[in-house]
């Protein structure tokens, strides 16, 4: 077949996994084209958690990529007060400080990350990184719709019909990323093995406009849990009316019984529903659009197959529950780019592309182990209620308000309710499933040591460390002129880094000696007193775990590949053959 366009790369799908894909690349300079069969970009706000691994990862694409970020998300104080009501001009029955909003917790995160959390919805996230694509050379065809492709030694055929002609187009390229959501039709050509099931429970969209101020602005939030009789049917376990703009843009998610057929999301259903969730009788909404969608519970144990990968939904599909799934899509891309980079422009070997699913296949699972039980973890708060089995509302309206006698069992009824609510960190203030991601795999490489001990709960708690396959600690280091700088900034942007201190320079003799040998750039930076950047506060010694002498290599996606705790004889022997084994020579 003769191929009508050739490229390095080609990427299925501009969501958020295919459009950080096509924007990495692009900034590391390989050429690379994106396709997506519709017109344009997300029509709905999907995603809109944005946690501060994925802000980190746009903060690598550029300062500016992470501002305008900035400038269109709502920040992290408004995003606090995860309120559970009867409704949201009915009785508030708890609320939980939530997304790092605790001063315990925003202390947390101000620790752990240069980046804010913060709320942008997927129909401003996808613009941004698709237009850093573009902008930094990589190719998009729009209305280009992934048919099948074909594998041999070098390289992979690939046939799109252009939706706009009717005509295949038959593309050539080293490499095919499959990041065409959660129906992907490359990972079901690609024969990928996956566990859990599709379709456990039915849900429905509706995005609306209605000023709702005077119910929320209060307690600003993004998500307000509606516990009403029948809520716990189907969808994400209770209804949900989430902010999309404060406070006159929302979208309403609510269940229907997956074992009947999807309903018919009229302007009439979507009215009563929005009246019923906002519990105004007459309230009048300007409806945007409504949708039905599935609860997933489905990630694949394998995200390769020869020159070909899945990533983002394709790999990993289960419900929005703690907002993981544009963020670990996010995320997939910031792991395979520099990879498939390396290969490109021929600093590695096909080998080192094994180490993208033995990396994040795990984390797939993990997430989607996570979201789906963040689901069932609303039972308790069901059962403290009495909301639990049954429909006989004048019997849960009893219970509901038992809570507030004077008797020893309402007291008792009060504290599990408290309880219940206090689990739910489980879901909206989890900073450890969002931050603690660590690799094994053969671009990793030990230096002999033993992990740190785990903190006393790492789904919740990030726990620093330097540990090879951590993500590098972020500690703020000052340059000449008094700047300050993330060490991830020193870091990144398609690099590996050599991070030492004083008495180090012979670890950066052996790296200049690696990349004369290699042909790999390798950044090298010193900091200390009179160094590159100095550590005036002593936050870098405290997470760093080496000794000024040591070394620390950083990948370009900021996971630490290797480090030495001090000096060695033979530092330029032991840093190639660290190198040559992560770039699989
Ligand atoms: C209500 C709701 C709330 C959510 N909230 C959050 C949240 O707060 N935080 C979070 O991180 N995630 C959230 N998510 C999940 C998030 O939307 C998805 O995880 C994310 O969109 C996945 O990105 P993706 O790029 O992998 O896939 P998608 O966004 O599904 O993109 C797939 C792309 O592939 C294209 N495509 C598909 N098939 C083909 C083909 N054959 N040919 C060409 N192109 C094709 C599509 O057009 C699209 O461009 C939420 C989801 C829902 C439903």
């Amino acid at each position: 077949m003769t191929a009508d366009i050739t490229t390095d790369v080609l990427v299925i799908g501009t969501g958020p996994a295919g459009s950080a894909t096509a924007a990495l690349l692009a900034r590391y300079g390989v050429e690379v084209l994106v396709v997506n069969r519709y017109r344009w970009l997300a029509n709905t706000p999907r995603a809109h958690i944005t946690n501060q691994r994925t802000m980190e990862v746009l903060r690598d694409l550029g300062p500016e990529v992470e501002a305008e970020a900035m400038l269109h998300a709502t920040h992290q104080e408004l995003m606090g007060n995860n309120v559970f009501c009867e409704s949201l001009a009915g009785e508030e029955l708890g609320r939980m400080q939530s997304w790092g909003t605790s001063p315990e917790s925003k202390a947390r995160h101000l620790r752990a990350s240069p980046c804010e959390m913060n709320d942008l919805p997927q129909t401003f996230m996808e613009p941004i990184l698709f237009k850093t694509a573009c902008a930094s050379g990589a190719q998009s065809r729009m209305s280009t719709e992934y048919l099948s492709h074909v594998q041999d030694a070098d390289g992979v055929t690939t046939t799109c019909r252009d939706r706009l002609t009717g005509k295949d187009v038959v593309i050539r390229s080293k490499y095919l990323v499959g990041a065409d959501g959660g129906n992907s039709l490359v990972a079901e050509h690609l024969g990928l093995p996956f566990e859990g099931k599709m379709g456990v429970g039915g849900s429905m969209n509706i995005l609306f406009r209605a000023d709702l101020s005077r119910y929320v602005a209060h307690r600003p939030s993004v998500l307000y849990w509606v516990m009403q009789p029948g809520a716990d049917v189907g969808g994400i376990g209770m209804g949900l009316v989430r902010m999309v703009r404060p406070w006159n843009e929302w979208l309403i998610v609510w269940g229907y019984d997956i074992n009947q057929p999807a309903p018919t999301v009229d302007a009439a259903m979507a009215t009563q529903v929005a009246r019923q969730l906002v519990g105004v009788p007459d309230l009048e909404i300007e409806l945007i659009s409504a949708n039905t969608w599935t609860v997933n519970n489905c990630f694949a144990t394998h995200m390769q197959k020869g020159r070909a990968f899945i990533m983002g939904d394709a790999a990993h599909r289960h419900p929005p529950s703690n907002g993981l799934g544009s963020n670990t899509s996010i995320q997939d891309a910031f792991n395979l780019a520099w990879k498939l980079a390396a290969v490109i422009k021929g600093h590695a070997t096909l080998k080192l592309l094994d180490s993208y699913s033995a990396e994040r296949a795990p984390i797939a699972r993990q997430i989607v182990t996570r979201a789906n039980q963040s689901i069932a973890e609303f039972g308790p708060i069901f059962e403290a209620l009495g909301m639990d089995g049954g429909v006989d509302h004048e019997k849960i309206q009893r219970n509901m308000a038992a809570r507030c006698d004077a008797t020893p069992a309402a007291e008792a009824q009060r504290a599990a309710l408290r309880k219940a609510i206090e689990f739910k960190k489980y879901e909206f203030d989890c900073h450890g499933v969002e931050m603690n991601q660590r690799y094994a795999s053969s671009a990793v490489v030990s230096d002999g040591q033993t992990p740190p001990a785990p903190n006393a709960d790492m789904e919740l708690y990030y726990q620093a460390t330097t540990y090879p396959g951590a993500r590098l600690p972020h500690a703020w280091v000052y340059d000449r002129h008094g700047g300050r700088h993330s060490t991830l900034d020193l870091t990144g942007h398609g690099q590996f880094t050599l991070l030492t201190g004083i008495g180090g320079e012979a670890w950066i003799a052996a790296a200049e000696a690696a990349t004369k040998t290699l042909g790999l750039p390798i950044r090298c930076v010193k900091i200390g007193p009179r160094c590159d950047y100095e550590d005036h506060v002593g936050d870098w010694a405290q997470a760093r775990e080496i000794g000024d002498a040591g070394c620390i290599l950083v990948r370009p996606d900021h996971h630490v590949a290797w480090r030495a705790a001090g000096p060695s004889a033979s530092s330029e022997a032991d840093l190639t053959r660290v190198l040559k084994q992560i770039l699989g020579h």
